[in-house]
């Protein structure tokens, strides 16, 4: 596909105005490009480092057009775009990244197909709409313990139910009547969570950064570590799976899958077509970062070849963490901060991160236990 070639000067539209587009937004003001962000909370996160807002839904047609108008090239920092809205940039080819890419990432059980036939490995899953399915999919395919998703929306946990035994089987089955069509995998008894983040250019080139090793807290992210500390033989078939995904989707821009390790085996679970919060340990650690990546791949400009200091840690302030650590700076003197800007404190809202940097894990970790450890405790 030839370059389509957005020079800085240039407007580049984003849609969604979160801490995603604002650090998009960052990367981009670096390079001496325009923003126009669209997002309905005015003064949003991205809006604060932006040039212009429009302050619209994402699904108005006409804002999306507006936001067209003002914008040389437009992306997006969530996957659930409305496709009628992408089709239309593409159509005035202005997506570089296109529609199908969010087609597939907004739906898991598109997400599963494609999976399931570019042969990756995968847990295995059925798509069930009433409670019969279910029952079906439980008692001849898919052995307990099994996870129920919702194929559209959910997030961080949200719209997921776990069935251990039988006796969680009713309760599943209304979470699936209630959401219609949903998606029911078996349960993988991992090890780790990792991820492995890369940028496609429009001209096919990827730009992989360290595979992530990721853990979660009550279903959000806590914590990525940098490199994932896995067997040689895992990051490969990791970052095969990747390079699959890639060419089999044609990717462009910066994308992220995560994945299940079980032993030496893989299983890859979700996807996202757009920077990922276990990557933002790339602003500090690497020479450049998921975003500014990503902006080079929807401008067309050439990708840089990654380099990685060696070690990093990323620690998500969530809701009240926020205040702790910006009040304690002194404490967290080895961490580089990062403060959303996003109006209202939530309990377990993302409202900032830490990344501390070195070039040793086992080091790296213990200074931040020491950094952290008095908040840990008290
Ligand atoms: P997801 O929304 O698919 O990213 O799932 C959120 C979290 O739930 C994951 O990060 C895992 O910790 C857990 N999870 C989801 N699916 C599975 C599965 N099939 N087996 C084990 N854990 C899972």
């Amino acid at each position: 596909m030839p370059q389509n070639k957005v020079l800085p000067g240039s407007t580049i539209g984003i849609i969604g105005g979160g801490q995603l587009g604002r650090m998009m937004a960052t990367a981009a003001k670096h390079l001496g490009y325009r923003i126009a962000v669209l997002d309905p909370t005015p003064n949003c996160p991205t809006a604060q480092v932006a040039d212009e807002q429009i302050v619209a839904a994402y699904d108005d047609l006409e804002a999306v057009g507006q936001l067209a108008d003002t914008s040389d090239v437009i992306t997006y920092e969530f996957e659930n775009v409305d496709l009628e809205a992408a089709r239309l940039l593409e159509t005035k080819g202005m997506l570089p990244q296109g529609a199908d890419l969010l087609r597939i990432t907004q739906d898991r059980e598109q997400e599963k197909r494609m999976m399931a036939e570019n042969e990756l490995p995968i847990s295995p899953f059925a798509i069930v709409h009433n409670q019969e399915e279910l029952q079906q999919a439980i008692q001849q395919k898919i052995e307990l313990p099994v996870v129920v998703k919702t194929c559209r929306g959910g997030y961080d946990g949200k719209g997921q139910f776990k069935i251990e035994n039988e006796t969680d089987i009713e309760g599943a089955s209304e979470f699936v009547m209630k959401n219609k069509r949903c998606i029911v995998e078996k349960w993988v008894p991992f090890e780790k969570e990792i991820s492995v983040i890369f940028t496609r250019s429009q001209n096919g080139e990827i730009s992989l950064f360290p595979v992530a090793e990721n853990e979660h807290k009550d279903h959000v992210l806590h914590q990525t570590i940098a490199p994932a500390q896995i067997s040689e033989t895992v990051k490969q078939k990791a970052i095969a799976a990747a390079r699959t995904v890639a060419e089999g989707i044609n990717v462009v821009g910066t994308f992220a899958i995560e994945m299940f390790v079980q032993r030496e085996e893989i299983y890859l679970n979700e996807m996202a077509p757009r920077p990922h919060n276990s990557g933002h340990y790339t602003i500090e650690a690497c020479n450049v970062s998921q975003f500014e990546q990503h902006i080079r791949a929807v401008c067309g400009l050439p990708l840089l070849p990654v380099y990685f200091h060696g070690a990093a840690i990323m620690l998500n302030l969530l809701g009240d963490d926020v205040d702790y650590y910006t009040n304690n700076l002194d404490v967290v003197s080895s961490a580089h901060v990062h403060v959303y800007g996003k109006g209202e404190v939530k309990p377990k809202r993302k409202m900032g991160h830490l990344t501390f940097v070195g070039t040793q894990i086992q080091q790296l970790q213990q200074l931040v236990t020491q950094q952290t450890k008095q908040h840990i405790t008290s």
